[in-house]
């Protein structure tokens, strides 16, 4: 109705990430049985899990005091002092990092964290000059993609791919293709990663922290599927943080995106900046998601929770998922799934899929499926030529059984269709 400027033109058209929450926001909404949902990053209702939800909500309406703080006040804009000091104390804790509340600043979910985060750091400046964000591995998660208001934000690198048995894969990233000039301005990186559900390692984070070190830019880590919650990771590995690192950490799998809490690990300038732009943006941050977890978290139980409930229950799915896919597949479709080390997806390369992936997507939608087509996630690498990106698919896992496995068997069935007909 309105010309827009270039923050509305960037900000207020169709996006990847509009598309797919509308899929998700309107599949949930629907309550069509016949919809399969294996599009969103939407998490499992796990009984155990939202009794705990219910009981603490229950146990805040019972105490006038506590709920009218929790509803009643702003809160400052960097979040709640009590939670933060609780965060602070816990990750020191568990990790031995010399952190403080001083270095937490809570935000409307991870999401608006790396809205503020990115384009704070690259973009146009005022010197004429531009500044992008390095992906070192690709595929990457596509909430990224569109959130620069000033142009294209990201540069991303090819990774090295591992072939693994007959079905199988793995992404590593490739350092020697690594290149940091002062046009670089961070590098982000999701652990587990949105969308191959690839944990880079131990030794490839150090490698990339301490690259980030030298050249004086921020290793930004996303750990919305990570540990220490909801820790869906199943590789052997540790969280990190230096002072050279951003680590987010988001409530929402952990069965509470409705509650929109982000958190924020970082240096003290980085958390000033982030406060001062929660400010400026919004006032101050949705109280609900703090007070709900800030007991368990002060006595450990979330991290239990994670531990011992959530992190088993995602790993069993990721492998049953596996399972039915094998099964359904047969031999009849030639495909390769990403090694599973977290998060909520699995990955699917179709390295002979005679269409692409985002005309896949459209056929399965035409059939209830949803899946999110895998060229969103490969956003920032110049190489328009690499066949690979038209030819994966991200199938999460997050949905009622009966749902999902109806959903793999219309994919594998519609795969079959493509080849033999196309
Ligand atoms: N980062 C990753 C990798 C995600 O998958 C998501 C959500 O799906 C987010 C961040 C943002 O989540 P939220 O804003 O709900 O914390």
């Amino acid at each position: 109705k309105y010309p827009l400027s270039e923050f509305g033109q960037r900000l207020a058209l169709d996006s990847g990430i509009g598309e797919l929450m509308q899929d998700l926001g309107e599949a949930l909404a629907s309550g069509d049985p016949s919809i399969c949902m294996l599009g969103g990053g939407q998490p499992s209702h796990l009984d155990a899990v939202d009794q705990i939800w219910q009981q603490r909500m229950q146990s805040l309406a019972a105490d006038r005091d506590q709920l009218m703080q929790m509803l009643g006040d702003y809160q400052a804009p960097a979040g709640d002092l009590l939670f933060r000091q609780t965060v602070a104390k816990r990750l020191s804790e568990e990790y031995g990092w010399p952190i403080s509340e001083k270095n937490v600043c809570i935000t409307a979910g991870g999401q608006t964290a790396f809205f503020l985060l990115l384009n704070a750091l690259a973009g146009q400046f005022a010197d004429g000059t531009r500044k992008r964000i390095l992906l070192p591995l690709v595929p990457e998660y596509i909430g990224y993609a569109d959130q620069g208001v000033s142009g294209d934000l990201f540069q991303a690198v090819r990774p090295k791919i591992e072939i693994i048995g007959d079905h199988e894969f793995k992404y590593a990233i490739d350092f020697d293709a690594i290149e940091i000039d002062e046009s670089i301005a961070a590098m982000v990186l999701s652990r587990p990663t949105n969308p191959s559900s690839n944990v880079v390692t131990d030794e490839e984070l150090a490698r990339l922290a301490a690259l980030a070190d030298q050249q004086g830019i921020p290793l930004i880590v996303d750990n919305a599927y990570g540990d220490p919650f909801p820790g869906v990771i199943f590789t052997d590995t540790k969280p990190m943080w230096t002072e050279s690192m951003v680590l987010t950490f988001s409530l929402s799998k952990l069965g509470l995106p409705g509650t929109r809490t982000g958190i924020v690990v970082a240096d003290e300038p980085v958390i000033q900046a982030l406060t001062s732009m929660n400010a400026i943006t919004a006032l101050a941050n949705n109280n609900v998601g703090q007070h709900l977890v800030q007991p368990m978290i002060a006595d450990g139980s979330l991290l239990d929770v994670s531990r011992q409930v959530i992190a088993p229950y995602y790993r069993q799915r990721a492998e049953t998922t596996r399972q039915w896919i094998t099964e359904a597949f047969a031999d009849e479709v030639p495909y390769r799934l990403h090694r599973s080390e977290g998060a909520f997806f699995l990955w699917l390369w179709l390295p002979e899929l005679p269409i692409t992936s985002e005309e896949l997507y459209h056929r399965l939608k035409a059939r209830g499926v949803l899946v999110i087509s895998g060229h969103y996630f490969f956003f920032g690498l110049e190489d328009q030529n690499w066949r690979h990106r038209d030819q994966c698919l991200r199938i999460s896992f997050t949905a009622p059984e009966a749902q999902l496995r109806r959903g793999i068997e219309t994919l594998a069935d519609e795969l079959k269709v493509v080849h033999q007909t196309v």
